[in-house]
């Protein structure tokens, strides 16, 4: 028996591999996965406008985030306020300079370069055009990106490090501590609203909205 598959019929649950029978569905509605609850596939015109104006909030806020402090001590009579920027740039001499670059490409670069390629890939598919060049290979970037945007891990680590510090001396969070905080609940948004088959469909199919 010769049996062949249309790949486009059947979508898989990102988080636990549910295979479902894709479908396009009506503006107002959108599809779960059936095992754990996943958003599967979202209305396009309003989850693109959606993740757009996260993902700018997000570059704005992660700007916020870099360069306003972040922290402030205060022991015996010295105080001494940092931003992100500066603390990464504190190993910028000699044979640091790689980890350097690496906290910020982590922390800032990538989450950064994502939001853009983002609004790049859905920019024209909102307005019922067809994708921009390269959008295929943009959008796979981001994709293949997000595990190494760290933003988060770098607030757990924060405060894990707050802890310990707070009994040898006073210390007071900046405005760039509440940015990342609100950076990741942006992020958290835009990720319930996005729907990556629904992207890769309308980069795929090109038809207006
Ligand atoms: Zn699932």
């Amino acid at each position: 028996m010769n049996t062949t598959l249309d790949p486009a019929a059947y979508l898989a649950c990102p988080h636990c591999d549910t295979l479902h029978h894709s479908k396009h569905l009506a503006a107002t509605e959108r599809a779960r996965c059936a095992r754990c609850d996943t958003l599967l596939i979202a209305p396009r015109a309003r989850s693109f406008i959606h993740v757009i104006a996260l993902s700018f909030t997000a570059m704005i806020l992660m700007a916020g985030a870099i360069f306003f402090p972040f922290l402030k001590i205060d022991a015996q009579g010295f105080s001494n306020a940092s931003s992100v920027f500066q603390a990464a740039m504190a190993f910028s001499d000699g044979l640091l300079l790689p980890l350097s670059i690496g906290v910020l490409a982590m922390i800032v670069g990538l989450p950064a370069v994502r939001f853009a390629a983002l609004i790049y890939v859905l920019w024209p598919l909102t307005h019922g055009r067809p994708a921009y060049r390269h959008a295929r290979t943009v959008f796979r970037l981001t994709e293949e990106m997000q595990p190494w945007a760290m933003a988060e891990i770098f607030i757990i680590g924060t405060a894990v490090a707050l802890v310990k510090v707070a009994g040898l001396a006073h210390v007071s969070l900046g405005p760039a501590f509440w940015a990342f905080c609100a950076l990741i609940i942006v992020t958290a948004l835009k990720n319930s609203y996005m729907s990556s088959w629904t992207i890769w469909d309308a980069i795929a199919t090109k038809k207006p909205i």
